[in-house]
């Protein structure tokens, strides 16, 4: 892992999201490493277009400076991270997302974590002192053994969990991230089910399969789910597969009394 300590231009960009109005990475590049990553496309615009995704990461450790709260605007959205896990391993040491939360704290703002890694828990007296924060975990797999081949440094899919009942107990608002969903891998009513108690909202994303990372997620499915090659092959012209899964979410969710959010952009798939 190549750690290169930086000094940043900004943390808090403009977000591109629908759920958010301002997105804060403390980190460029993720230790968490995931196969099937998007955000890999930072690399050409942050001199690491050569290394692998996940074997580089830059630590903005002038975070703090480039915040100014008076430019933050009231009651907006602030979303840690969009781009990086805000709590992957290095966060231990630097606790550069630790900073930036104690600097958000009076921004009269909302902040949303998305993580993989239960190592937020460490913040947990912090959290607590925010009004409206929510915390997400994305869950797409339950296999551990799976999640270790797509998810190579992320907290197990177990802990995750754990981690979400934690906070919730604790008072903190959360909710589970199915993301990303593999097609018959992805084992929704289980993950329904196992979270129905502790959070307060679901949300569903499918797998984006692009250019960029369609030969590590076909490589998987060949050494992990041989007969499921052809299908995932096709998958990004399957329009029908994730229209029809979309509808039994639905009527799951509903069913079940579960507050729901889809974000499937399979339309894009390329
Ligand atoms: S945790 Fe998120 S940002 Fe990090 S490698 Fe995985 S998908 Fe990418």
């Amino acid at each position: 892992m190549k750690v290169k300590e930086i000094n940043a231009k900004s943390v808090i960009t403009k977000s591109q999201l629908p759920e958010a109005d301002l997105v804060l990475n403390p980190y460029i590049g993720c230790q968490h490493a995931c196969i099937y990553c998007y955000a890999d496309f930072m690399k050409r615009f942050t001199n690491h277009s050569k290394e692998e995704w996940g074997s580089f990461v830059d630590v903005k450790v002038n975070a703090l400076e480039t915040i100014n709260p008076k430019k933050i605007p009231k009651r907006s959205v602030v979303l840690l991270g969009s781009v990086t896990d805000p709590y992957q391993p290095l966060e231990s040491r630097y606790q550069i997302t630790k900073k930036c939360l104690e600097r958000l704290l009076n921004c009269h703002v909302r902040v949303e974590i998305l993580t993989k890694s239960s190592l937020i828990l460490r913040d947990i007296d912090l959290l607590k002192k925010f009004k409206n924060l929510k915390v997400g975990m994305s869950v797409g797999i339950l296999d551990s053994g799976l999640s270790r081949k797509l998810e190579p440094c992320a907290s197990s899919p177990q802990q995750r969990l754990e981690t979400l009942k934690r906070l919730h107990k604790e008072g903190i608002n959360t909710y589970l991230f199915i993301s990303p969903i593999f097609p018959k891998i992805s084992k929704i009513s289980e993950l329904l089910e196992l979270t129905k108690d502790y959070v307060g909202e679901v949300m569903f994303e499918n797998i984006n399969i692009r250019p960029n990372n369609k030969r590590r997620i076909l490589k998987f499915i060949q050494e992990n789910k041989p007969s499921l090659i052809d299908f995932y092959e096709r998958l990004s012209k399957n329009q029908e597969y994730w229209d029809s899964l979309e509808k039994e979410i639905i009527q799951e969710c509903k069913d079940k009394r579960i507050k729901y959010k889809i974000f499937f952009h399979h339309r894009k798939n390329g």
